[in-house]
């Protein structure tokens, strides 16, 4: 049995510390921030191997990659014979934000327990109930244990009252192997004796001697402890150093069977190791103990996704109009600082944290720390793929010669024949389905717009340079599944210009509560009321609180989750729902686990102006809140209206459409193709429609309530659409998605991870697919 320490990702850019514990084949996790499930799934981890996830708290960095990791786990296990079951433990307060999130993942039935802390356990105390909202026992417990590892918690506070859990873990002593030979040697009879001794029974043999177990059984093993410790940042220290539990791991305190081999210190700021107290407090563990340093701060900036970041690099190789990827920005914060850890530490044993580090603790053959994971730039391609590309390039060069398509195309000196006012430039984040891979992040769309930020004069400018600035215009997202903050700063690279986006947006719409639609949210909310603090005083903040103020358009009973972020006003879609009947719905998506469609065929045809007619009436009966959100939309964004159309999908399905004086897009969200968007879509710029399944499934789409890249092609041309423009694929489309000869035939465009582009290059940009198809085979 092997048994050790992973790091999955350490602190740096948008994820936080991911650490796994490895005793046999099982897995426990401890910190599942937003996103961690790409990096997980491009390791190959075994989620089903997982049988404890450890949450230090409820921040974003946190606990927000627990529901996309349950969902992924949930999903993969249905077919396997060997169930699945996991038990997680949180800070307290837990299991009413896991309550929060079950509209999306649904009940956490299935789960082994749940865990919530509670750092004094008192006598007579009821600490186990059945939670009948979760479907599960939750229990209140100040340590957790199973037949491998027992962990004791203990919870430290920050000066803010932020309470963050820390971890001691104790690997459950196995009994040695029992010797035969030995036990022979000493008289004992096999048939007699020998199941007792090795199953740790001592024996009295005939003439009265007593042989102990102990005697004739290796010694128990492993005894390597570790302690995780989350210290976010100095306001933490007080509390730590004088937290009882950590003196029975002190050297000189620590029993007799066991021993501390490692503290792994997870922190945002160097500065908790500048501090005495912290300091003196790390001596007290004694000089055999590795210190593990996992500082935001200190760590070099590393492109993680490397899988996502290859692929995305070929798409610009083909057309960097169209993927405009940053050049790679990264600061290697290791460089610049490791300095400070030669000054700071350099009486302790140190490793720095890397991501795919590994230390092995038992057997005593395999221990050591070992780099050979560690993610690496070299890591970015190997020689085999670039040679494929190689072939695909020379290909797409005698392609575009031949191409119809492509002959009278210059991608770069292109200038769009169409022109838009406050015209709109279009980043699709992520564009698969299900959940989010190595490769390809879910469902994110971020529409740019300049809004009263531009000017006239500069219309024409705008209109012919192929790119637009991002951070000083507005921002509109349209869903936002798990790691879209991430997606967004691998576009970019760059931290500052991230911040102003997210300080830029305004408008967030979240078609539908299913996970890879939603699960990001909170942690945009959070960086972005982050990023405001971070370059706004308290007193501008204090004055222009308005010009702060981001709209979520978002499904009810995804409220509770955001709605105490700061600068956050949420608008429930129903009520930009311009139909005053809905078709598609069931009274409470909790009970039920399939929604059933009500009343379809109640939808029936209409004629634009009577849509026209519908919205007017929805906006003439707005509440306050809702009017203040089209004012803003009106007066700063340059945006008419944005409303709902209700999709037939799930209970609170809403597409969206975003109507400027010239231009409509309607995006929509993940539906089966429907009479609704036939309506409301009539005559629109840019449809942006999912296609989950490729051509031939219609029957699983039916089922699925999913639509087929022909049916989205379909209601393109049945609404008249100027673009068609889809997303939403299937994760089995690892580079690039299904292309058809409709494709070229309805001039429509599929997306890619990192596609940007103006509504005006929708003109041409179907045809460069041509370019990219060589890629779908691979
Ligand atoms: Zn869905």
């Amino acid at each position: 049995m092997k048994y050790g320490l992973r790091v999955l990702h350490n602190n740096q850019r948008d994820l936080s510390t991911c650490v796994y514990l490895h005793s046999g084949e099982t897995l426990y996790m401890f910190n599942l921030g937003d996103g961690i499930q790409r990096i997980a799934s491009q390791a190959k981890m075994k989620f089903g191997r997982v049988r404890g996830i450890f949450i230090p708290s409820l921040l974003p960095n946190n606990f927000l990659g627990l529901p996309g990791f349950y969902l992924t786990t949930r999903d993969g296990m249905k077919a396997s014979e060997s169930g699945f079951r996991f038990s997680i433990y949180g800070p307290e307060g837990f299991s009413k934000k896991l309550k929060d999130v079950r509209y999306i993942t649904g009940t956490f039935a299935g789960c082994g327990e749940i865990f919530e802390h509670i750092e004094e356990i008192k006598e007579d105390m009821e600490t186990d109930e059945e939670d009948i909202e979760l479907r599960t026992k939750v229990s209140k417990k100040n340590y957790f244990e199973d037949d491998e590892v027992r962990v004791e918690i203990t919870s430290n506070v920050g000066n803010d009252g932020e309470e963050f859990l820390s971890y001691i873990v104790i690997p459950t002593q196995k009994r040695g192997k029992f010797i035969p030979q030995e036990a022979k040697k000493l008289g004992c009879n096999p048939k007699l004796h020998f199941k007792k001794l090795s199953q740790g029974e001592d024996v009295t043999l005939e003439n009265g001697t007593v042989i102990y177990s102990s005697q004739v059984v290796e010694k128990s093993l492993p005894s390597e402890s570790f302690i995780i410790n989350f210290v976010p940042d100095s306001s933490y220290i007080d509390s730590v150093v004088s937290n009882p539990k950590y003196e029975e791991y002190f050297e000189g305190n620590i029993s007799e069977n066991t021993s501390l081999a490692i503290v792994y210190h997870s922190t945002e700021s160097f500065e908790i190791f500048n501090n005495e107290k912290y300091l003196e407090f790390m001596k007290k563990f004694g000089p055999g103990v590795k210190h593990v340093i996992d500082c935001r701060d200190l760590n070099a900036e590393r492109i993680v996704r490397y899988k996502a970041m290859n692929l995305s690099l070929k798409y610009h190789t083909i057309c960097s109009r169209l993927y405009p990827l940053a050049a790679f920005n990264l600061i290697d914060f290791y460089k610049a600082n490791y300095h400070k850890v030669e000054d700071s530490l350099k009486e302790f044993d140190v490793i720095m944290a890397e991501s795919g580090l590994r230390v092995e603790l038992y057997p005593a053959k395999s221990a050591g720390v070992f780099y050979d994971d560690v993610i690496k730039p070299e890591h970015m391609e190997d020689e085999e793929e670039k040679k494929i590309t190689e072939g695909i390039l020379t290909q797409n060069e005698e392609t575009k010669a031949n191409s119809e398509f492509l002959k009278d195309l210059d991608i770069d000196a292109i200038i769009p024949e169409k022109k838009f006012k406050n015209e709109p430039e279009i980043l699709f984040c992520g564009t698969i389905s299900m959940k989010p891979t190595g490769s390809r992040c879910a469902s994110c769309i971020y529409l740019n717009i300049p809004g009263d930020k531009g000017s006239e004069t500069e219309e024409e400018k705008y209109r012919t340079t192929p790119r637009d600035k991002f951070d000083s215009n507005y921002g509109i997202l349209l869903d936002c599944s798990e790691a879209s903050y991430g997606q967004l700063y691998d576009h970019f690279q760059d931290i500052n210009i991230l911040n102003q986006i997210l300080v830029n947006l305004r408008v967030v719409w979240i078609t539908h509560m299913h996970g890879d639609h939603c699960m990001g949210i909170s942690k945009i909310f959070h960086e972005r009321a982050l990023a405001i603090q971070k370059l706004f005083s308290a007193e501008d903040i204090e004055k222009n609180q308005d010009e702060f103020t981001i709209y979520a358009c978002v499904p009810y009973f995804l409220e509770n989750l955001i709605k105490d972020i700061p600068f956050v006003k949420v608008i429930p879609t129903s009520k930009l729902n311009p139909e005053t009947e809905k078709y598609y719905f069931n009274d409470d998506p909790f009970e039920v686990n399939e929604c059933k469609p009500k009343n379809v065929e109640g939808c029936v045809q209409k004629s634009y102006e009577e849509c026209l007619q519908n919205i007017q009436q929805m906006e003439d009966n707005f509440d306050e809140d809702t009017r203040q959100f089209y004012q803003v939309l009106n007066s700063k964004l340059g945006i008419k209206r944005i409303y709902g159309v209700e999709a037939f999908h799930c209970y609170e399905a809403y597409g969206c459409v975003v109507e400027a004086e010239d231009w409509r897009i309607l995006y929509s969200g993940d539906t089966m193709p429907n009479q609704n968007y036939l309506n409301y879509g009539q005559g629109i710029t840019l449809l942006i429609h999912e296609a989950t399944l490729e051509n031939g499934l219609e029957d699983d789409a039916k089922k699925k309530n999913h639509t087929t890249t022909g049916q989205a092609i379909t209601v393109g041309t049945s609404i008249n659409a100027w673009r068609v423009c889809l997303t939403h694929f299937s994760p089995r489309y690892v580079k690039v998605s299904e292309i058809t000869q409709e494709h070229f035939d309805n001039k429509v465009m599929s997306a890619m991870d990192h596609l940007r582009l103006k509504l005006s290059d929708f003109e041409w940009a179907y045809r460069t697919l041509e370019l990219y198809k060589p890629f779908e085979d691979l």
